[in-house]
């Protein structure tokens, strides 16, 4: 069995390689050849966590498995990342396990491909302004992504708590590109593509606010109960997703579903666009939204690019099991 710890994939994996992964794996679940399982997701009535696994089962890229972890929220005191996730991958032939990896970085690298990928299909090709609706862990990895898909050349930027917004000004620093902290009318208004990556229970971003042309990446519902837009904009806008059956249940799709404003057939996996099956934006003015849910394949996808990187590079841990 191959062990590759935390703290090595930083040093191993790009975010290009888990572009390319999760592209892939996007694909397949369009053609039907890779599928996710039902996700499991419990507080465990212990520490204030909630723990859960995601899986499912790539046939064309064998890569099966499971993502273990979820959320402990009093880490913060013992100087650990609250979110916490192992990726373990078996062997698709015999069901042994072959590999243990760890998916906490990886989890914000596959999330923030995710989005990229939406970006690379459904965005304006002349987009210039790109808005960030958040500042929290996962923002920044968003933000670098989303930068190699266009060439932006401004951020603009809102966060319910204001000070966080610092993080965003140092990436853009870092990437040579103006920062503007903003109200979400002016956001609305002048950014070309926006990524929402928040805990919101309630919509921020309305309809009134959205222009024509926008693309919108809505990352952060991933969860029943989660909003971070007015349902109103997915009723205006061409909806694509990772995954129908979780847009509609824990993405920012279940609010426009439960209220009748679209139908679930009307909904695009994004795997379909990336195929060529579906034209994905129709003109200029379209809104398109991409509803991020997060996905298990996702998680197998770049996990299995780890171990591969790490045995090509020799610093696979391998143990007898
Ligand atoms: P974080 O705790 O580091 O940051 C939270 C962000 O949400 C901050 O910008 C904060 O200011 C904002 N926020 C907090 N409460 C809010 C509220 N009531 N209204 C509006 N904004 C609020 O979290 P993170 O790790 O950056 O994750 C952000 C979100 O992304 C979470 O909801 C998480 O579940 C989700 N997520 C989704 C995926 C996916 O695949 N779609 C993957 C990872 C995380």
């Amino acid at each position: 069995m191959i062990i590759v710890p935390e703290t090595e994939i930083a040093g191993l994996v790009t975010p290009a390689d888990c572009f390319r992964a999760v592209e892939g794996v996007f694909a397949s679940m369009a053609d039907k050849s890779a599928h996710n399982f039902p996700v499991v997701r419990e507080a465990i009535g212990h520490a204030d966590a909630l723990y859960g696994f995601k899986s499912g089962f790539d046939r064309k890229g064998l890569a099966l498995g499971l993502k273990a972890g979820g959320f402990w929220p009093n880490n913060v005191h013992k100087g650990l990342t609250n979110h916490q996730s192992t990726v373990f991958l078996f062997d698709p032939d015999t069901g042994k396990c072959r590999a243990v990896v760890g998916g906490n970085l990886l989890t914000a690298l596959r999330t923030a491909a995710a989005s990229a990928i939406s970006i690379k299909y459904l965005a304006r090709k002349d987009a210039k302004v790109l808005g960030m609706i958040g500042a929290g862990h996962q923002a920044t990895f968003q933000l670098r992504a989303a930068l190699a898909q266009r060439p932006f050349e401004r951020i603009v930027g809102w966060n319910l708590h204001p000070d966080m917004l610092s993080r965003l000004e140092e990436v853009a620093k870092e990437e040579g590109l103006p920062f503007e902290a903003v109200d979400l009318d002016r956001l609305g208004a002048e950014a070309d593509v926006i990524i929402s990556i928040t805990s919101s229970f309630a919509p921020m971003l309305k309809a009134s606010q959205v222009r024509a042309g926008t693309h919108l990446a809505c990352m952060g519902t991933d969860t029943k109960g989660k909003q971070e837009v007015e349902a109103e904009i997915l009723a205006a806008a061409a909806v694509f997703t990772d995954e129908v059956a979780q847009a509609v249940t824990i993405g920012e799709s279940q609010h426009a579903i439960e209220r009748g404003l679209i139908r679930e057939e009307a909904i695009v996996e994004i795997g379909a666009v990336i195929n060529g099956t579906h034209p994905g934006r129709t003109s200029a003015d379209q809104i398109t939204l991409f509803d991020g849910t997060g996905v298990g394949l996702q998680d197998l996808a770049v996990a299995s690019a780890a171990v591969e990187l790490a045995l090509a590079k020799g610093v696979a841990i391998e143990v007898d099991f």
